[in-house]
Formats: C-alpha cells, structure tokens, sequence
C-alpha cells in the first residue's frame, strides 16, 4: 500500500541508519564510563549529538535532555514542572485538542486534587481564540501546555503570540512539538518557551528516542520523575542508548539540511491532494485553511457509514482516521468534535500525512483510490432501501 501516515512513523532515512551502525557494532561503550576509550567514545558522541539536535532548535545543548519520545517528554516536563512550581500556585491550562500524553498525565493529576486543570475550547478551525487563552490565564496559573502542530489537523497554533501571552503572565510555557520539529522553522532563542518536547520517529529517525528541551532557567524548578544514575544532569536517570541518540541527531541534522526546500516540496504535495480531494462531492477540510503545517491534510465526507471509507481503503492506502494510538477503536476523535464535528463526520474523516519519501505519484493515486471508493460506497449507500 502507499504510504501517507507518516504522522504515526516514518521510514529511517539509510543515512540515519547508517550513523547508527557502529553504535551498535563496535562502539558499545557506556557513555557514562569515564575510565576509557569506549565509554569516552560514546560521551563524544552523545555530546556531539546533541550539539547537532541544538542546532535544529537553536538552543543550548545543555538544555536538551534524552528521553524515550515525546510521551516520556510530555509527561517529564508537565509532572516536572507542576511538582516544582507546587508551591507558586496549581492551575494549569491546555487546549481540549492536545495529544493522549498531555491530558493523561494532567486529567491525572486533577484527579488527585494536585492541579486545578483548564480545558480550552478551540474554535472550529482548530485554532485557539488568543483572548480567551489570555483572559483563562487567571491569577495562580502556573502552566500552560500547547501543542506546536496538531497530530491530526496540522494546524498550526500561533506559538510565538502564545508564548508572549504567557510570558507577560509569568506563566511557563511548554510545547508538544512532536510534529513541529523539522517540519516548521523552530527558533528557541528568539521565544520564551520553558520547555519543548518530540520524537525522532516523526522526522526519519528511530523510534523509541525524544527530547525534551528545559530552559536553562526553568532547569531548577524541574523535579525528575526517574531517579538513579547522575544521567542528564540528574533529571533522567539511565544509561544513554548512545544508538538512538546519535540516530536521532542525525535526523535531525538531515531536516534542518533540507528544511526550507522540503517544507515547500511537502506544501506543494498536500496542496496537491486537497486539490483532487475537494473535488469529490460531500467533502470538507477539518482544520485551517493557512495555519496548517505543510505535512497533514484530515478531510471528511458527509453521509458515509462510519468508518467504511477507511475499511475500503486499507488495503491500498496506508492512512488514519486520527491519531494512532486511539485508531483502533471506532471512537470519534476528540480532536475533531473539539472542532465542532459530529460524531459521523469524524468518522468519516481521513488524515493523510506526509513524508520525504511521499511522491507526486503517491498522491495522485491516493485522490484515484478515494474517488473510486466514495463512488462504490455512494452507490451501495444509494441502492440501500430506505
Ligand atoms: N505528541 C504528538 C503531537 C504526537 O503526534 C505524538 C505521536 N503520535 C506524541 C506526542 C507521542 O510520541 P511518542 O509515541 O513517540 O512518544
């Protein structure tokens, strides 16, 4: 099947893998070993990874910290985060249409009576209303959490007027950048964000591999959520998987090579789609029509039993009706009736992500299938009686 899911996982980039072999042949050692040359090897990498993913980011290398992913980055910094600002207050705010791992862990800590937890409404382009965020940053708010780029809209929140508002405030910021992050230009010297998270498997690197970037003046007020070793300045305890790490930067250094060209390349491919798309009868975009990253397009179809136009193509299109890890159930995603969907029209929505191998024939074959599938599924529902 072709595949446009490339905001659940990306293909390694053979660069990415080939970085990572020695990693995993030869060069074994611990990068906490400071006795030799193998474990002196692996702290020059690990250093010089992580200068390269600062570089992405345009930030510090100190300030990054290795985690497993994004969801171990989100539940760090907001946990973290809330724990040691305990003391200035507990209210904590974030839009109803963030990822799993950042209302989880904050839904769970409201339920402990340990934050007082505000859920933002979106309004129907998925955007946030900057007024309404500003005016819910009451007195006591201490975090707000907003994610860079929607996992199953792509739309794009105005982090940098965001980021202003909670600077004015004195509230800390963090952001879910997981699909961000070699997609859009991320400058972090230029923004007061406390700390910032997201995975390498978005952008052709290994699974299993994240940061999380703590301002260096936030670094005190994080209360690490794993002890044990001195790792990462005692902020995440265990021994680097120096593998990951170095494929991870890799990746890294690979966007920020072809950035602006392959942010343009991948615009130029979803404009593409949503051309052929928004031809089909029934059809609406779920999402803004300009602030959207370059990489997601979700669109619906009116009056289609739910789920059966996902059914009918998987066996040549390997796409989502959301975010992946809740795309299992036959439950409408919260993120589109945040944006004022109905439950069948979520699930008739399709999200059609791509990626650097995503081609111009990928998408065109991708507007045939759908077509074909809608006219058969049209006419059954036509022929239906009553
Ligand atoms: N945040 C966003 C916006 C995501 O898209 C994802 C991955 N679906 C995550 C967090 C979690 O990333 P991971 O599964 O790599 O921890």
């Amino acid at each position: 099947p072709i595949y446009l899911d490339n905001a659940a996982g990306t293909r390694l980039d053979p660069r990415v893998l080939d970085a990572m072999l020695p990693y995993l042949g030869e060069c074994y050692g611990n990068a906490a070993s400071h006795t030799h040359v193998y474990g002196w090897r692996a702290e020059e990498a690990v250093a010089r990874s992580r200068a390269q993913v600062a570089q992405l980011l345009n930030c510090a290398g100190e300030e990054l910290i290795w985690t497993s992913g994004a969801t171990e980055s989100n539940n760090l910094a907001l946990r973290g985060l809330i724990a040691g600002l305990a003391a200035r207050g507990r209210r904590v705010l974030s839009p109803r249409t963030e990822h799993a791992s950042v209302l989880a862990p904050l839904r769970d800590l409201a339920a402990r009576g340990q934050i007082e937890l505000g859920l933002l409404d979106v309004q129907r382009d998925g955007s946030l209303d900057l007024q309404a965020f500003a005016e819910a940053l009451r007195p006591g708010t201490v975090l707000a959490s907003v994610m860079w780029v929607n996992n199953e809209t792509g739309v794009v929140q105005d982090i940098a007027a965001i980021s202003a508002i909670c600077r004015a405030r004195g509230v800390l910021l963090h952001v879910d950048a997981t699909q961000a992050v070699g997609k859009l230009a991320i400058d972090l010297s230029a923004l007061d964000i406390a700390a910032l998270s997201f995975s390498a498997h978005k952008l052709h690197g290994p699974q299993g591999i994240g940061a999380l970037y703590l301002r260096r003046e936030v670094r005190a007020h994080l209360q690490p959520q794993q002890l044990g070793g001195s790792q990462e300045q005692g902020l995440r305890a265990g021994t680097l998987p120096v593998h990951q790490i170095v494929g991870c930067a890799e990746a890294c250094r690979l966007a920020q090579l072809a950035l602006p060209q392959e942010r343009e390349r991948l615009r130029r491919l979803r404009d593409r789609l949503w051309q052929g798309l928004s031809q089909l009868p029934g059809v609406f975009l779920n999402g803004h029509a300009s602030a959207h990253a370059p990489q997601i397009l979700n669109v619906g179809f009116e009056q289609l039993p739910p789920l059966a136009l996902l059914e009918k193509l998987s066996p040549a299109l390997a796409i989502s009706g959301g975010a992946a890890c809740s795309s299992a159930q036959a439950q409408a995603s919260p993120v589109l009736l945040a944006l004022g969907r109905s439950r069948e029209q979520a699930l008739s929505s399709l999200r059609f992500s791509l990626g650097r191998y995503s081609s111009e024939q990928d998408v065109d074959v991708a507007i045939e299938l759908v077509a074909q599938a809608l006219r058969q599924l049209r006419s059954a529902t036509a022929a239906a009686p009553a």
